[in-house]
Parts: C-alpha cells; structure tokens; sequence
C-alpha cells in the first residue's frame, strides 16, 4: 500500500491542554511544547480548553493562537472542572492519538516524544507515572494520596497505579471507546484504566508548579477522591451490611442464650440479667438488622448504579486499527 510522500501522510496528533486561571504560564508552556513538537515526524493540532478562568486564560490562548494555527481555543462556559475539561477536549479532538497534558509544566513536554514512541510500538494508552519520590509536595499531600491508593486497590473492581496522572496519550480506539461513556460523576483516570487495552507507562519526575496556583485544593480532591471510591465499588454501602450482619450475629445468640437461661431454665448460673441488660442486647440487635438491610440495598443499589452509568458491556479493539499507525513517518 503506497501512501503518497507529502506532509498530509504525516499522523494527527491532538494535544489537549485543559487551563483554568492558567494565564500567567500559558505563553511559556506554549513555547516549551512548541519546541518539544518541532522535533517530531508528526502533525500536531493543540486543543487549549478553557474551563472558565476568570483571568486573562481566553485572551492569552486566542493571541496565541494567532500566531500558532496549530491551537485551538475552546471555551467552556464555566468552570466544570478538569475531569470535564478534559471529555471536552477529547470529543473533539481530530487526531489518530491524544495527548493530555496540564497547562502549568507539571507534565514536561519534552516526554511527548517518548509517548509517541511507545505508541509507535503498538501501546494503545500510554500513562505518565509521577516518579515515587514527588518532593514538591507536601507531606500530608504525599501520605493522604498513599492512603487513598492503598484504600482505593483495596475495595476497587480494577488495579489503580499510584502516581498515575493524567498526562496520558490515547489512541484513537480507546478515544472512540472513551466518548461513548454518559456517567456523570467522572474520574479521567479511572474511566480510562477500566477500559483496558495495552498499556505502557512511562516514570517521570513532576516539575513545579511554574505559575499561578493550583486549582485542585484539598476540598476539591476530596471531592475526586470520593468520586472515584463510588464510581470504582460499592464498599462502603457494603460496609454498613457486614457490619449489621456481625452486630445481628453476635447479638441474635446472646439474646437468645437471656432468654433461655433466665425464663426457661430459672437462672441456674445466677447471671441475674437485668431487663435494661434484655433490652439494651434486644435495640443492639435492631440496630444490626437495620444495618443488615442497608447492606442488602446496598445490592440493589449496586445494579441500578451498573445499569445507570451504562457502560459497554465489554470494549473492542477493532483489528483494521493495529496497523494503521505503524507506518514509518516518511521523510
Ligand atoms: N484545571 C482545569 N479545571 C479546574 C482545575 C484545573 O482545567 O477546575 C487544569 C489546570 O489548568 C491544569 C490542570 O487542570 O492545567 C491541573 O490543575 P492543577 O495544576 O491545579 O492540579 P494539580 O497539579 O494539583 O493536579
Ligand atoms: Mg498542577
């Protein structure tokens, strides 16, 4: 199959750039990607999604835009956050493969390149992974975000790798995959890793926040965090019925064991129960059939949250596409 030799031949990618208050670091981010770009066999077009700054972001991404006819500037009405941001981005992006990456340099451009290669290898998603030893923040940030890892494997249905970040290139498969999901409440990260595919990862050291401030506060990654407990399981509604059903089973015999030894055998061992003892064991046990029958909506609830976020049954790798992008970039 002869493809004719000419810039047209060379693959789209799409960068996609979610910015929120990003304007203080759009124009320097802008130069080290351009010149990260500039090196490599590719077509790239650059999606700059504003997800409702209130500062200069818009005015900064059009003035570069007028200069780069590489980028273009979506605005979102308001600010919905970066999970969205993102979707955004990817619904439209053209390319054979996407790249995200954050606007503030935390995710250095010059890895692009080894993206691309690892794609070039047959990798459908690729995931940058934050080197373990993430200096630049904080303690406590470093420890909340371990825990939530190690809770998160615990309970989840799929394996998450700590230090996953967002910085992922997708191919256009599991791009295609990725905008037929509806659900709402939506973890970027999460969504992607459910949908499989083959994977390579690539460690790097996150630089500093080069400009302005980070959106994400502990209020907001609270938010994410607990969006991603429910949307990856059920465990802490499952958590209320264990709980009953150990309460119910503890409480059941030893009311019983009242019962009997005080009525029907006439207090042999002398325990001389008490009726705020019999009542205290009967609310125990109440309170455990209660707790029980959370757990048992639990999975109830569990099927209608399969049957609402609608996820395909199961997610196909077309075959037409393995090759498509392995041709060699022609010169
Ligand atoms: N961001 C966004 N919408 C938001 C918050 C953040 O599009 O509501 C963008 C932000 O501009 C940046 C990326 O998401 O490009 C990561 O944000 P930030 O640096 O604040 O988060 P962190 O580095 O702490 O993950
Ligand atoms: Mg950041």
């Amino acid at each position: 199959m002869s493809k004719p030799v000419s810039m047209a031949s060379q693959p789209l990618i799409t960068i996609i750039v979610p910015c929120h208050n990003e304007a203080a670091g759009l124009p320097e981010l802008h130069q080290v990607l351009a010149a990260a770009l500039a090196t490599l066999p590719y077509q790239f077009e650059i999606l700059m999604i504003d997800d409702g700054s209130t500062d200069e972001t818009v005015a900064i991404a059009h003035r570069l835009a007028r200069h780069d006819l590489r980028i273009q500037v979506i605005e979102l009405s308001r600010n919905f956050g970066k999970e969205v941001a993102i979707t955004a981005g990817l619904h439209r992006a053209q390319g054979e493969a996407a790249i995200m990456i954050d606007a503030d340099l935390q995710h250095p451009p010059r890895l692009i390149a080894q993206f691309l290669a690892a794609w070039q290898e047959g990798a459908e998603v690729v995931v940058g992974v934050r080197a373990r030893s993430n200096r630049h923040a904080g303690w406590l940030k470093r420890t909340t975000s371990h825990l939530f890892y190690r809770f998160i494997n615990l309970i989840a249905e799929q394996v998450v790798t700590p230090g996953a970040t967002d910085f992922r290139l997708l191919d256009r498969v599991v791009i295609d995959e990725f905008n037929r999901f509806t659900e709402r409440n939506r973890m970027t990260r999460g969504l992607i890793d459910w949908l499989g595919f083959r994977r390579a990862e690539i460690t790097f050291m996150p630089g500093q926040r080069h400009a302005g401030r980070a959106s994400y506060g502990w209020n907001k990654l609270f938010t994410l965090a607990m969006h991603s407990v429910i949307s990856l399981s059920l465990f802490p509604l499952k958590l209320a019925g264990y709980l009953g059903v150990i309460i119910t089973s503890i409480s059941l015999p030893l009311g019983i064991f009242m019962y009997v030894e005080k009525y029907l055998l006439d207090d042999p061992w002398k325990m001389n129960f008490t009726g705020t003892a019999q009542l205290a064991v009967l609310l125990v046990f109440m309170v455990g059939m209660v707790l029980a029958s959370l757990g048992l909506m639990s999975l109830y609830i569990g099927a209608i949250h399969a049957e609402v976020t609608n996820r395909p049954l199961y997610v196909l790798r077309r075959a037409r596409r393995l090759e498509s992008h392995r041709r060699e970039p022609s010169a």
